[in-house]
């Protein structure tokens, strides 16, 4: 045996070994580079050893030697690999293919039967429409979401960086407040989004969530919270003092008892830190006969830049912040009421005098949302305006002094149209449940009870054939009217047209 045919071999070894800890050719798995390092390295060392040193007797552990050092390259190398591959996953999830989108799927479901419960079972039921919903929308805009991202970003150094993340879900509000290290969820969607959130939150490297604010009890606000609550640690949770009694509601107390946690309505005026960034909260300012008023609002401070959240909070609950006296001034508004003529009033709206603003709504909801009235007094005023319906979700990033955007603001000034028949309108004040009531009302009339499927999420008349064949402990009767059971994300059965 040539003792030069022999460094070749280890050559050629250590040269594998490097490929693989550098971790340069992800592309062929890891497993391939461990093998051929092993088998290379291991005659090699053993034979070349034994040949400098002449001793015979000594090679068995030459040969362990070199046999153990091939498997600690490789193993470093398959690991780093490995992050290295799930790091370019994560950059790269807007680009996701149908496969991948059905492999989270797949992943979501299993882990949610293992710990199975009402939220769990309710979610693995929709997650699948939901899911895709959120991954096909950012499919199409990938491309200046993540050039733009990763140029503003990464610039800042991470503690001295806040970042606010204006989710995209449909109809409804969920945004995650990242800075130092501490994350704030303020709402959580509809119970379709849950999983959708705990999917992005999970990608944004969320663990712990610091503080969870549901700012109102409306199911397009804390639908999602269940999921989020039983997928994280979360530290705080705040809720408005109002109260409702609806599936979504109930399912959130469920939550929180089932995770021994104690739900807080925060004082207002009181201060908290979320890493150097502190929020204060502005409402409500008093009690209110209906949810939206009673929303929880918010003023984060970063540095210089501000950024308001109010909620669904309304004309009324608006005016009691301006007279409580607390600044609204701010740099970035999300938009109340999802667009709403029924929030955003003149005067308020001069008294936030945003430079930035978020609207958070799904396109073609049937409310209209974001109304004319809203969009054209921020047209009038030069507000930048964001859209989830248009943009998809939206990041804003603050080095404490400036704010830069993932994406252009709208040119469309699109206001919704309102689908809603019977003419009702957001600004007579009505009561959130019929505001908010995804349904065309003509069916108004029927005041008997409805039979709810809790597994399929469907709603049936009393005497639909579907009634006596849903398993006994998925039924329940209700005596909510049709848009409140809508309202919870129950779907009207096709056969009965309840
Ligand atoms: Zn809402
Ligand atoms: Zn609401």
């Amino acid at each position: 045996m040539s003792i030069i045919r022999d460094i070749i071999l280890y050559a050629i070894s250590v040269l594998l070994g490097v490929i693989t800890v550098g971790g340069f050719m992800t592309s062929i798995p890891a497993g391939v580079l461990f093998l051929l390092a092993t088998l290379l390295c291991l005659p090699a060392t053993h034979s070349l050893l034994r040949k400098l040193t002449g001793n015979k007797a000594g090679k068995g552990i030459f040969a362990l030697i070199g046999f153990l050092l091939a498997l600690v390259l490789a193993f470093a190398g398959g690991m780093l690999a490995a992050n290295k591959e799930r790091a370019e996953e994560e950059t790269k999830s807007n680009a996701k293919t149908a496969g991948s989108i059905s492999t989270i799927h797949m992943s979501v479901v299993e882990d949610d039967s293992t710990q199975r419960n009402d939220v769990g079972e309710n979610d693995s039921v929709q997650s699948d429409d939901a899911g895709k919903d959120a991954l096909t929308d950012t499919e199409d805009k990938s491309d200046t979401e993540k050039k733009i991202s990763q140029e503003t970003t990464n610039d800042i150094p991470e503690p001295s960086r806040l970042e606010v993340h204006f989710l995209d879900v449909g109809q409804g509000d969920a945004t995650l407040i990242k800075c130092g290290g501490q994350y704030m969820l303020i709402d959580a969607g509809d119970d379709t989004k849950g999983t959708v959130i705990w999917n992005y939150l999970r990608k944004q490297g969320v663990e712990t969530l610091d503080y969870l604010i549901l700012t109102h009890p409306d199911s397009d606000h804390i639908g999602g919270a269940p999921v989020v609550l039983t997928k994280f640690d979360v530290n705080h949770v705040f809720v408005s003092n109002y109260k409702k009694d609806t599936t979504a509601y109930h399912k959130l107390i469920q939550a929180l008892d089932d995770q021994l946690i104690e739900a807080a309505t925060p004082n207002t005026g009181s201060t908290y830190n979320l890493g150097n960034a502190t929020f204060q909260i502005l409402a409500p300012v008093n009690t209110y006969n209906n949810a939206n008023d009673s929303s929880i609002a918010l003023m984060v401070t970063h540095g210089e830049n501000t950024f308001l959240f109010t909620g669904d909070a309304e004309i009324q609950a608006e005016a009691d912040m301006l007279v409580n006296g607390n600044s609204v001034d701010a740099d970035v508004y999300q938009v109340g009421h999802h667009g709403s003529s029924s929030s955003s009033s003149s005067n308020f709206l001069n008294a936030v005098s945003p430079a930035y603003a978020v609207i958070s709504c799904e396109e073609g909801n049937s409310y209209g949302h974001p109304h004319a009235e809203v969009l054209n007094n921020l047209r009038t005023m030069d507000v930048d305006v964001f859209r989830t319906d248009e943009q998809g979700s939206i990041v804003a990033t603050s080095d404490g002094k400036e704010i830069t955007w993932n994406c252009a603001p709208t040119t469309s000034w699109q206001a919704g149209e309102r689908t809603l028949s019977g003419g009702r309108d957001d600004d007579e004040g009505d009561t959130d449940e019929l505001v908010e009531a995804e349904s065309d009302s003509e069916k108004t009339d029927y005041d008997g009870e409805y039979i709810l499927n809790t597994n399929t999420m469907k709603f049936h008349l009393p005497d639909c054939a579907s009634v006596d064949e849903m398993a006994e402990e998925n039924k329940e009767t209700s005596k909510l009217s049709r848009e409140e059971i809508m309202e919870d994300g129950y779907e009207a059965c096709q056969n009965c047209n309840p």
